[in-house]
């Protein structure tokens, strides 16, 4: 049988901080502490250890406390569930929150997909058998389409900003991707952009500022203040926007 011991809290003081922990009394054989999931902090003696020795046991032990603490907030924060392409499940297009609906079509020939505005459903069409992989890969004709309708009007908006700033180089050519670690690259000796295809998950203005960024490099290739500056005659609230658009994605899937 197990003996669970009384349990007891106290609190004491660390310079301006109040650290409390909960104190359990059984057959111990030395002040045992550990920090526990929800940060709560358990500290178990012998009966016979005054209370004074536990309190100052626990204030040595205080960094460590709250390295442990914030190691378990870093864990709580939460890693976005894999994307697994079935029916019902949600996602956004351009900032918009919509629902993924699977048909079942007889022959590849036929799959593809139609996204519905008024309904706010994606319909994936794809064959019976069609793992996520696969699933993946139809829908990324959908995102494919969506980038040719959605960067090259950004694209020129974008240019004619650089224009006025200076650059007399050709239209770039525009390039997609599905990238992991970038939104957006620019070869100004070419000149092409590439975007990110997960952008078309975000709205546009957060699209616009990774254009105005990679357009600014046909004019700069560095991120000196020179080049910010003329992210800035564009964009004076780019700051914001980068901060806005990378906490948008942070807790979404990988599509
Ligand atoms: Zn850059």
């Amino acid at each position: 049988m197990k003996r669970t011991g009384v349990v007891t809290s106290h609190t004491v003081r660390i310079n301006d901080e109040q650290l409390t922990f909960e104190l359990t009394r059984k057959a111990v054989k030395r002040i045992n502490l550990r920090v526990v999931k929800d940060g709560t902090v358990k500290v178990s003696a012998a009966p016979r250890v005054p209370l004074h020795r536990i309190e100052a046991f626990v204030i040595t032990e205080a960094d460590f406390i709250r390295r442990a603490r914030a190691q378990l907030a870093m864990a709580a924060i939460k890693r976005p569930d894999p994307f697994r392409y079935r029916n019902g499940d949600i996602f956004t297009v351009l900032g918009t929150s919509v629902t993924l609906r699977i048909q079942w079509v007889s022959a590849p020939k036929e799959e593809g997909c139609y996204y519905d505005t008024a309904s706010g459903e994606v319909w994936l069409y794809v064959v019976a058998d069609a793992d996520e992989v696969h699933r993946r890969r139809i829908l990324e004709r959908f995102w494919r389409e969506l980038g040719k309708k959605t960067f090259p009007p950004l694209l020129m908006t974008a240019l004619e900003a650089m224009r006025q700033q200076g650059y007399k180089g050709p239209v770039p050519e525009l390039r997609m991707r599905r990238m992991k670690s970038r939104w957006g690259s620019c070869m100004p000796s070419r000149p092409w952009i590439t975007m990110n295809t997960r952008l078309l998950e975000g709205p546009r203005e957060y699209i616009y500022y990774v254009m105005v960024h990679e357009a600014a490099h046909l004019l700069r290739a560095d991120h000196s203040p020179v080049f910010h500056a003329l992210v800035a005659h564009e964009l004076p609230q780019w700051p914001m926007l980068k901060k806005a658009l990378n906490d948008y994605f942070r807790n979404k899937p990988m599509l």
